[in-house]
């Protein structure tokens, strides 16, 4: 699934392509990817056409496009969504919603396995209405270091469970998690009430830093379905220190890498970097 990086590339691409051109046509050709708008896809159609678009923004793996007079479209792109640009005569497999632009371009929305989507906020310029229960994500200027640390403290619960809890901070997943757990170091399963401060610290840093360098590289293609909104894809998994490096040696001490089942995925860690917590204390 996209995280922050991969939805910011994305967010970056589309606001060059589609800041001031105003929606001329909508169709949808998978009602699935517009079913978080409740009263359906002619609605869906008939309120976005006409509409110039003003901004992209984004909040963890969300984004929307901001409408004027204040609306929004939101997006999310699921486990496989794309936005793709084109000039009329390329059509992408599982084309879901197609955006016809006053510049003759066309802004597609692709998605096979159809968990992704589109939905019209009204009044939704600012955020979405649909996602207020989202946190800020740690690249948002905004961001709260005091108040996530206090709120990290009462859940109680594993480092990386609460990394991947979306109304605590928003745009991490598995991927980032993990490299910013290996970086740190930390192992996931430690107890978030017990972290010192130097700890979370620590390991906010390292996630905006593993982020912001997969930024740079325009994400990590853990799969051919992620791309930007150009069809390329990212190069940061040729980075990754702990994800995916089952085996591989740490880069820290060389010890294998090893790979343990974690909510119904995995979890990378290095057994010497991030051992394993022996109490509760730690
Ligand atoms: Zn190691």
């Amino acid at each position: 699934m996209p995280e922050l990086p991969e939805v910011e590339v994305v967010r970056r691409g589309l606001a060059q392509h589609v800041v001031s051109r105003t929606i001329s046509a909508v169709e949808v050709l998978h009602p699935r990817s517009v079913r978080r708008h409740a009263a359906g896809p002619h609605d869906f159609a008939s309120r976005l056409t006409g509409r110039r678009v003003d901004d992209v923004r984004r909040r963890g793996k969300y984004l929307w496009l901001v409408l004027d007079e204040g609306d929004a479209v939101l997006c999310h792109l699921g486990m496989s969504g794309q936005f793709r640009i084109d000039g009329g005569d390329s059509e992408p497999k599982h084309l879901a919603i197609a955006l016809a632009l006053d510049d003759g371009q066309r802004l597609l929305f692709a998605d096979q396995r159809t968990f992704g989507g589109m939905a019209f906020s009204e009044d939704g310029a600012e955020l979405p209405h649909q996602i207020a229960h989202i946190a800020r994500d740690p690249l948002d200027p905004e961001f709260d270091t005091a108040m996530f640390t206090t709120r990290l403290r009462k859940r109680q619960t594993g480092v990386k469970r609460a990394l991947l809890d979306q109304t605590l901070v928003s745009g991490i997943g598995n991927i980032y998690a993990d490299e910013a757990l290996w970086r740190t170091p930390l192992h996931y399963a430690r107890n978030t009430r017990h972290l010192r401060t130097r700890e979370i610290d620590g390991l906010l840093h390292h996630v905006v830093e593993v982020m912001r360098e997969a930024l740079d590289q325009g994400g990590t293609s853990f799969d051919t379905l992620y791309v930007n909104v150009n069809g390329e894809s990212g190069y940061f998994e040729r980075s990754l220190a702990a994800y995916g490096q089952e085996g591989m040696p740490c880069h820290r001490c060389g010890t294998p890498i090893r790979r343990e089942p974690f909510m119904n995925r995995s979890s990378y860690r290095c057994p010497v970097c991030q051992p394993r917590p022996r109490n509760g204390r730690w």
